[in-house]
């Protein structure tokens, strides 16, 4: 999965700032989404059932519905409605012989249990408060300290592994127009692994005891096993049935029971949301978000990744309503004595975990069957989608080697930003990250929407086919679907260089928080599932950064086979990152591209079990020919008191070339460096005159400082013929050099004059890692008394590259010339460039003259344009932005006028605008409310007021956001802007007081100190230097 994460929800690059420390972002929006990232990720764990209804005109059901809540089952004698392509799939599923086992199996049990269910069932109402028990909804849980400050013990969470589902029957009848309760019949049926005298599962949701059953499989001669009594667990959300004697090992049973769910109004679980279509009519939407273990919460079943089973889906739904799930529709036919109402029936899935989407919407679809087996479906508008998803669908087929596993994909949307969700057969997205529209959204957005594809594409391989074991290893599902969608992406938009943009994307992103102290390690113990509200940046770009790494020093073709050869052999089941290693290893060694004695897992395990990276040292010998290589784990501030027993090495590819021959393309390390090693001696060099640069195109996960003597060698290339260093290495120098003066291991001299050639820089991506950087210098200065002269050294820089776009956008120019021409722009203007400010506010008194009239701003100009309108004007331009936030419905739109409202440049409606963020009748939606914070976090103005905002209504915040997984986003961009002792003493005194409530923002509270920390020191030694360094440039007050 991938959360959507707009942080700044603008056009490319400049104006897309990601929050992370000191960093200004790169281009982007998707990837937004990994920044602060945590997610809310799936991969295979997430379940997301949807339910859209078509509202208009709103006719309130009158509550029969709750007087009939009988689950039904399906009589013999109703007309039945076969669809073609789910019945025809289901004969060609079922023929295979396991499942032919479980089909005939099927058929005779069904007849039987709607015997009983008739008995048990008609006519059982679940009237809540007289159920006789029951574990009542549970909307947050929390862990960790209580308010006592006594920590409280944190219960094993896991389910007994006696008993192994095997096969679920759910069916729900979901009441969307009604109570917004879902009534629910269940039967699984479990293999019995060793014996034990009672059956586990979760539960959260009611049910009555008197409908459970237990019935014996094989031997119907078999009795019942009596239920003596039935436990529920509230903590672990268990229900456990007593048994009067135990199962013996080797038979199979069903249980089955009916239940009572509801939908909720949070944006997890199982929740119902609204929104406008086209045609300003309502509709509802419900949908639920089960990761990480949210699917018990619409039905009861083994809630762990691990225990995979067949789903077979009964879905009810009122005549005039559509259905989707994750198979295709396999029959309909009416409900008894329901009237109005049908079945939509579809056929047993392929194993899967408990992720399970269910649909009814109105939604109209673009059908195409270009895949011969694969019928790939995507909603209306979404043409662009449609067309790489197909490609990327069958690229994924050649890369993995396996073909996709299912008869149909689907490409549905929901109105949330909830990024996407790799549901099988059935994948979620936001709107924004799926409906890219030419003239509408900008060259971000479609870049935004080709990652965004790309990742849950992926998934249904890295995570659906082959799922992690339990949540430690959620990882490797996140990693390798960060890391194949830039290689999908390159496959169907080979001239977007997003190979090379992976460089200052995810790698040096990453970096920037993975050098504190406060950092993690890729692979995080997950005791409870609560835990992977930690996941992060570390999880989804490092775990892309180092895959890619081993993609490079394995080569491509044994990197592929290894992967497509495990998985193939673990399809359908489950992993840890072990097996993938053993796999890789048994290729590498085949292939010769890993020695004998060396394995994937040992040079691995020191990437991903250790938190930080190093920063590799060379020094060259007196004349050059030799370089002594040492490691040590590059820290960005290294404080006194710092004491940490583990010694940080790691087993570090190296990589180089030299200017008498210099060739950048070998990715293949030429030494390794052990994590035994101290300093190793590498040779031969060239002659001392001639310059080295180490690793080649960033493959490896590091960074490399030089002998001043190097660093000179190098600054005199780049001057005189900077294409002569391959363009990673350029982004990789100067992001090494300038993050490397910031952690005072390299003079700020070096770094400003490595920095210096950019004036004839034409390509993006060494500009996007330059202005990166730059933005943390940028945001030292904001508030300095010399702000003016670095202000004007930035500009000089950045002219030459503004002059070469032009402010006159145009779409049909190649797609990073328009990134290049957004970043230029939004420097430029940021900066107050007169030429810059002048034709933005042009062109928006324009619009404002002409509102209907979307073409006077070209959509990749509009964050630049109406940031700087609204920071030059007043109250008109204010409010006529806000009105044409509330009139549209096209999301990515929303986000700009939204974002942009942060822009203004009076403090008074700056302070308005927050109450309006985070005030319930402001009108701006829950899920928008973060860009909006962040658009005001970004304004040099609206800093002070920021994180007194943040700590006088944390309560509030707490309360609204802790549940979505966005509580630490929140903190991180109250933190955001502090940088004084000041700040550093009110945010100790916060934690201090809050330290119970944190939660998941407790990692992103200790980052924030650390970074205050960082800039505290910072200023203190390098400010004034800078000064002096401009001052000898020519910039002065
Ligand atoms: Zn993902």
């Amino acid at each position: 999965m991938v959360t959507a994460n707009n942080d700044s929800g603008g056009d490319a690059s400049g104006s897309l700032s990601k929050v992370t420390f000191g960093r200004k972002g790169g281009c982007y929006i998707t990837k937004g989404v990994t920044v602060l990232l945590v997610v809310l990720f799936v991969s295979a764990t997430v379940t997301t059932a949807l339910l859209v209804y078509y509202f208009a005109p709103y006719v309130r059901h009158e509550t029969p519905h709750r007087a009939s809540i009988v689950s039904h089952v399906l009589p013999s004698s109703v007309t039945r409605q076969q669809h073609a392509d789910g019945f025809r799939w289901h004969q060609a599923w079922t023929s295979k012989v396991t499942q032919t086992k479980i089909y005939k199996f099927h058929n005779a049990f069904f007849l039987n249990v709607f015997t009983h269910h008739h008995n048990i069932l008609t006519p059982v109402t679940f009237a809540l408060g007289t159920t006789v028990t029951s574990v009542p909804p549970t909307t947050s849980k929390s862990v960790g300290p209580s308010s006592s400050g006594v920590v409280k013990k944190r219960p094993d969470v896991r389910l007994p592994r006696a008993l192994k589902p095997t096969r679920y029957v759910v069916k729900l009848q979901p009441f969307i127009n009604g109570d917004f309760s879902i009534r629910g019949y269940l039967e699984v049926e479990m293999v019995v692994l060793e014996p034990t005298s009672n059956i586990t599962l979760h539960i959260d949701n009611r049910t009555k005891n008197d409908t459970v059953r237990i019935i014996p499989v094989a031997d119907s001669t078999r009795p019942a096993p009596t239920i003596t009594h039935h436990t529920y667990d509230q903590e672990r959300q268990f229900y456990i049935a007593s048994l009067s004697e135990p199962l013996e090992a080797g038979t199979s049973y069903v249980l089955t029971m009916a239940f009572l769910a509801h939908l909720n109004t949070q944006l997890n679980g199982f929740y119902k949301s609204q929104y406008k279509d086209e045609d300003g009519t309502d509709r509802w939407v419900a949908a639920t978000l089960f990761q990480p273990t949210e699917a018990r919460r619409a039905f009861p079943c083994f809630d762990e990744p691990e225990l995979k089973a067949t789903f077979e889906i009964f879905l009810a739904r009122e005549h005039h309503m559509t259905s989707l799930s994750n198979m295709p529709l396999m029959e309909t036919f009416p409900m008894e004595r329901q009237e109005g109402w049908v079945w939509d029936h579809y056929p047993p899935s392929v194993p899967m975990s408990t992720y399970l989407v269910l649909a009814v919407s109105n939604y109209t679809y673009i059908q195409s069957n270009d895949l011969n087996h694969v019928m790939f479906r995507v909603i209306d508008h979404a043409h662009y989608s449609l067309r790489i998803g197909q490609e990327m669908l069958a690229f994924y087929e050649y890369y993995f080697g396996i073909p996709f596993p299912l008869p149909k994909l689907d490409s549905i949307t929901v109105p949330e930003n909830v990024g996407g969700m790799e549901n099988w057969g059935l994948v979620l997205y936001g709107e924004t990250s799926l409906l890219y529209e030419a003239g509408v959204s900008s060259a971000a957005n479609k870049q935004s929407t080709g990652f965004i594809v790309s990742h849950e594409l992926a998934h249904q391989w890295f995570g659906n086919l082959v799922t992690p074991r339990w949540w430690d290893d959620l990882w490797l599902n996140e990693g390798f679907a960060s890391y194949t969608e830039y290689v999908a992406l390159d496959h169907v938009e080979p001239s977007w260089s997003v190979m090379e943009q992976f460089v200052f994307i995810d790698i040096h992103d990453v970096f920037a928080i993975d050098c504190l102290e406060s950092s993690h390690p890729i692979n995080l113990p997950v005791q409870h599932p609560d835990d992977i509200k930690n996941f992060d940046r570390i999880t989804y770009a490092k775990g892309a950064s180092v895959i890619r790494m081993m993609n490079h020093f394995l080569t491509e073709a044994t990197f592929r086979r290894g992967l497509a050869d495990y998985l193939s052999a673990l399809q359908y089941g489950s992993a840890v990152q072990d097996d993938l290693w053993e796999y890789l290893t048994k290729a590498a060694h085949q292939d010769q591209t890993l020695p004998p004695e060396m394995t994937v897992k040992m040079v691995m395990d020191t990437w991903t079990l250790q938190m930080g990276y190093p920063v590799i040292k060379v020094v060259r010998s007196e004349d050059g020919t030799s370089a002594t290589i040492s490691q040590e784990r590059f820290r960005l501030t290294k404080r006194e008191n710092q004491t940490t027993s583990h010694d940080y090495r790691w087993w570090v590819p190296l990589t180089f070339t030299s200017q008498d021959n210099p060739v950048f393309s070998v990715t293949q390390p030429m030494a390794w460096m052990k994590n035994t090693d101290a300093q190793i001696i590498v040779l031969p060099l060239p002659k001392k005159e001639d310059w080295v640069v180490f690793n080649l195109q960033q493959t490896g996960y590091y960074r490399v400082n030089y002998d001043d003597h190097n660093w000179g060698l190098i600054i005199h290339q780049l001057l005189t013929d900077h294409s002569v260093i391959n363009a990673l290495n350029r982004a990789q120098l100067l992001d090494d050099a300038l993050d490397l003066a910031r952690a005072s291991q390299l003079s700020y001299d070096i770094a400003l004059r490595v920095v210096g050639y950019l004036n004839r820089e034409t390509e993006y991506v060494p500009w996007a890692s330059a202005l990166d950087n730059m933005d943390y210098l940028y945001n030292m200065f904001t508030h300095s008394p010399h702000y003016a002269a670095f202000k004007n050294y930035l500009l000089d820089l950045i002219m030459p590259l503004y002059e070469s776009v032009g402010f006159a956008d145009n779409w049909q120019d190649p797609h990073l010339q328009q990134y290049k021409r957004v970043l230029a722009l939004s420097w430029a203007c940021k900066l107050q460039h007169q030429d810059c400010v002048d034709n933005s506010v042009s062109l928006f008194h324009q619009w404002m003259l002409n509102p209907a009239n979307h073409s006077i701003i070209s959509p990749n100009l509009r964050s630049t344009v109406y940031c700087t309108a609204i920071a030059a004007g007043g109250q008109v331009e204010w409010d006529f932005v806000w009105a044409q936030y509330l009139n549209t419905s096209v999301r990515t739109e929303k986000q700009k006028l939204l974002s942009a409202l942060g822009c203004t440049k009076q403090t008074s409606i700056l302070s308005r605008f927050l109450d309006m963020v985070f005030g319930e009748a402001g009108g701006i939606k829950y899920s928008e409310s973060r860009n909006a914070y962040y658009s005001v976090a970004k304004n040099g103005l609206g800093r002070p007021l920021v994180w007194p905002y943040f700590r006088n209504h944390w309560q509030e915040i707490r309360q609204r956001y802790a549940s979505a997984f966005d509580l630490h986003r929140f903190v991180k961009i109250a933190t955001s802007a502090l940088t004084t002792a000041e700040d550093l003493q009110e945010v100790q005194a916060f934690r201090e007081a809050e330290a119970s409530d944190l939660q998941s923002a407790d990692r992103v509270m200790n980052q924030a100190v650390e970074k205050i920390v960082g800039d505290i020191i910072w200023r203190n030694q390098n400010h004034d230097y800078i000064v002096q360094w401009l001052h000898h440039h020519g910039y002065s007050l």
